[in-house]
């Protein structure tokens, strides 16, 4: 028997949540049930997961439980880039070994695809997903240097791209504090919490599963040839179990001291009213994720919460998953500054929102994912690109359950290596978090 030791709350409300209507949840698990498949968390990689299961086998018995309200946790927290193109958070710049990069973007593109098929067959909002491209703003030298040799990668690898000057970043977005960009056509941006409530709600809609919110999964154990999941007033006996609860799955006691946990941080304005708009200029909604891989992503948003500002900089390495309570009040303060430094214009508008979110990285930069134990399987650890390679995660692994003879969707994918060991604590708390600070500290104008 496994029990799930350890709990990680995010601090603060999202924005992306706050200004949608609100939701109400699905039950709570108050019963004992029965069912084909069983899938733990309810973020990109479950919703995937089940989504594809259910592709994959049509009469299947399928439940979901979620710890939380759905699109609660990192899932509905994120910046909401879903980035085709290789993007890894922990490395020095963007661009990696070709072949390497080849296969990675012919899966995120499977990924984004997916997404798509998710939105127009269903009939999301068109505020989901907007297959837009994304910049990669640079403010200062380092920055322009980090896009000229991206862009010299993407030539390498015959991707297209276009180089902004200042003017260009101008128009775009108001402020004359960028120097330069790299647009790249490949990226769909969404609104993280939307498309997560909409493919949760689609798929209890489409009686595709059962969903149970507020529903944490507590106890796991083998009873014969299946699991038994066990909540706080109910449980689910299932043949087999995919776990896509992301860093949290060490708290089941699997991949121990071999994920680094990450929490970033955004904030969100208010709507900006009439004459603002005016004063601001620039273009009705633009993405702008940082040259340098640690600097700050920007985006203007004009859904139903009206015209807004969302930022996301700072990140910090937190072994036991929990963050101090007071931590949102130097984010909010360093998130304030990064604002008024691009739009001076605006000194008056003041964030609305400001929350933290984990996400799970291994320092080989391979997924957690695979057979764990006989029909027990794991889709975590996304390292960073998590709304992207969660959904990939969540496919492949839902492919591997049903051991399904259908073509995957995800052909490129292959399974890696196991996530390699941390270095022993205190050295690895040390090491990660000085390493996350002398780049925040080199990253100068682009944080
Ligand atoms: C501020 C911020 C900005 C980001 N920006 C981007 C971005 O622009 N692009 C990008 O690709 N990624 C981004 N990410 C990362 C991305 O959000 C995550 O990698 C992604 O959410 C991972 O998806 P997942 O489904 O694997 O896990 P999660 O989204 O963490 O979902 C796991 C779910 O499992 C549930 N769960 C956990 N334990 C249990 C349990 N015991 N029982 C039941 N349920 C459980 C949780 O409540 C959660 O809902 C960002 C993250 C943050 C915090």
């Amino acid at each position: 028997m496994r029990r799930v030791d350890r709990k990680a709350a995010d601090l603060g409300e999202s924005g992306w949540n706050a200004i949608l209507a609100p939701r109400e949840s699905q039950q709570v698990l108050d019963q004992d049930i029965e069912c084909d498949y069983l899938v733990v968390g309810a973020g990109f990689a479950g919703l995937s997961a089940a989504r594809r299961l259910r592709q994959l086998d049509a009469g299947a018995g399928i439940v979901i439980l979620e710890a939380q309200q759905v699109a609660s946790g990192p899932a509905g927290r994120n910046s909401g880039f879903m980035i085709d193109l290789p993007h890894a958070l922990a490395s020095g710049s963007y661009a990696g070994e070709s072949s390497k990069d080849l296969r990675n973007i012919r899966m995120n593109r499977a990924a984004i695809a997916f997404a798509a098929d998710n939105v127009r067959e269903f009939g999301f909002p068109a505020e989901c997903f907007d297959p837009c491209g994304k910049i990669n703003a640079a403010a200062c030298r380092v920055g322009s240097a980090h896009n000229e040799s991206y862009a010299r990668h993407l030539d390498t690898i015959a991707e297209p791209y276009e180089l902004l000057d200042a003017t260009a970043m101008r128009d775009t977005c108001g402020s004359v504090y960028y120097r330069g960009g790299l647009f790249t056509p490949g990226t769909a941006v969404i609104q993280p919490a939307l498309y997560i409530r909409s493919l949760a709600d689609a798929l209890v809609k489409q009686k595709s599963c059962q969903l149970y919110e507020n529903s944490p999964l507590l106890e796991l154990a083998r009873v014969g040839e299946r699991w038994r999941a066990s909540s706080t007033s109910g449980s689910v006996t299932a043949s087999r179990v995919i776990l896509a609860v992301n860093g949290l799955i060490e708290t089941f006691g699997f991949y121990r001291r071999r994920l680094m946990h990450i929490n970033l941080y955004a904030s969100m304005t208010r709507e900006l009213e009439a004459w603002e708009l005016d004063e601001l200029g620039g273009a009705k909604r633009w993405g702008f994720t940082p040259s340098d891989p640690i600097g700050s992503t920007l985006r203007r948003i004009d859904g139903s919460g009206g015209t807004r500002l969302v930022i996301r900089n700072r990140c910090t390495y937190e072994a036991g998953l929990s963050l101090p309570e007071d931590r949102l009040q130097t984010i909010r303060r360093d998130h304030e500054r990064t604002f008024k430094a691009r739009f001076p214009k605006l000194k008056q508008v003041e964030m609305e929102y400001c929350w933290s979110g984990r996400l799970c990285l291994s320092r080989n930069e391979v997924w957690a994912l695979g057979e764990l134990e006989d029909g027990l399987f794991s889709a975590c650890c996304q390292n960073g690109l998590g709304t992207t390679r969660g959904t990939i995660a969540g496919i492949v692994t839902a492919e591997m359950a049903s051991a399904s003879s259908e073509q995957s969707l995800v052909p490129d994918y292959r399974s890696e290596a196991q996530p390699q060991r941390l270095f022993p604590e205190p050295f690895m708390t040390l090491g990660a978090r000085a390493v996350i600070r002398l780049k925040e500290w080199r990253a100068g104008k682009e944080l």
